[in-house]
């Protein structure tokens, strides 16, 4: 009863369905729906994923070892301090399935990643939602919200799907809060997005705070969603015992390859940020010349209120744009854009502004 009584996570509508639905070609199709890189994959790990396909034929390091390596010399930390992950949500899930079970409950905001009441569910815990503080994370309010059987506190920053952020410090501050027998999931999908000014350092606060898990993963900024590797990042003790629950071959070969060339690749997240920031500027300029309401975002999409979301939403399909509608998030109104490449946005908002004069 309690697995029939999930909602199934469903992604933006991928190319190939819209092309098969709608009799457009894949070439006329812009997605902005999965807060992919529109710039595809790093060369550098573009390069290291074609030198790996020789050795397909042989099971992938189980341990991830060179992975582990490169992420700990990325981070400054030893490599018992890693886990990787099909992907970060299987990083997410793995956190639930380690320390969640039937009586214990796991603490998430509202409006935040789809993927945490599934997890916390799925392993047989309670879910405690705490309502949302202008669309974003209301941190002393989860603090709150802990009770004696929460083992796990998730927290996306900054969050998807509103794009809302926390300061480094307040988040400090919440770790401070809470009892060390609670596993805090910190999860940075999207933090090379943020701007310098905002980026703080969360991978220094694991000595202080042992029950601390960082998440983050490859499908953003390093362009990789589809090769599907994330990891974690804590204190030894937490990793020996999510190690032990993880399926020993989670990352393929070509994705282990990919992630240490992607790693290596400055140049490319640099320039991805960079796209990102000025597209972000004219997505958000765009949508306010239409008289939407935007949410400021701290990541790589935007949210913005549309009224009716799902015939706008359906009138973007019929000219080709995926974007991810938000009712299965608690925000029936909204939709979620992925900044694109600035084709691709100027695409968006002129079938946008048509969808809106159609709907008036
Ligand atoms: N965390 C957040 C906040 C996300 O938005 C996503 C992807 N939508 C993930 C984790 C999972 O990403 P992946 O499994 O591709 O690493």
């Amino acid at each position: 009863e309690n697995i029939r009584s999930l909602a199934t996570y469903v992604p933006g509508k991928p190319i190939s369905e819209l092309a098969r639905e709608s009799g457009l070609s894949a070439g006329e199709i812009v997605k902005l729906a999965s807060n992919e890189n529109p710039l595809g994959m790093s060369p550098m790990a573009r390069r290291a994923m074609q030198e790996a396909v020789h050795g397909l034929s042989l099971y992938p390091d189980g341990n991830a070892q060179v992975l582990k390596e490169v992420v700990g010399r990325h981070h400054g930390v030893p490599d018992d301090c890693i886990v990787v992950g099909n992907g970060s949500n299987d990083v997410l899930e793995l956190v639930a399935r380690t320390f969640l079970s039937q009586g214990s409950s796991a603490v998430h905001s509202e409006h935040a990643f789809a993927v945490y009441p599934i997890a916390i569910r799925a392993a047989g815990a309670r879910c405690i939602e705490v309502p949302s503080r202008n669309f974003g994370h209301d941190l002393a309010a989860m603090a709150d919200a802990v009770a004696p059987d929460t083992r796990v506190v998730f927290i996306a920053n900054p969050n998807n799907p509103t794009g809302s952020f926390l300061p480094g410090p307040m988040v400090e501050q919440f770790l401070a809060r809470v009892e060390r027998d609670v596993v805090v999931v910190l999860d940075e999908a999207y933090c090379q997005y943020l701007p310098s000014a905002l980026a703080y350092d969360s991978v220094s606060w694991l000595e202080r705070h042992p029950n601390l898990v960082i998440t983050r993963t490859f499908s953003k900024i390093f362009g990789m969603a589809g090769l599907r590797v994330g990891y974690a990042l804590c204190h030894p003790e937490v990793a020996d015992l999510m190690n032990r629950v993880r399926q020993p071959f989670n990352v393929n070969s070509l994705a282990q390859a990919a992630a240490c060339g992607a790693l290596a690749d400055e140049e490319f997240v640099a320039r991805s940020a960079q796209i990102n920031r000025e597209g972000m500027k004219d997505l958000e300029e765009g949508l306010r010349r239409l008289g939407l309401r935007v949410l400021p975002s701290c990541a790589n999409f935007l949210c913005f209120r549309a009224g009716c979301a799902e015939a706008i939403n359906r009138a973007l399909l019929k000219d080709g744009v995926i974007v991810r509608p938000l009712a299965s998030y608690g925000m029936p109104e909204w939709l979620r854009v992925t900044i694109g490449l600035p084709s691709e946005n100027e695409r968006f908002l002129a079938s946008l502004s048509a969808a809106l004069k159609g709907h008036d």
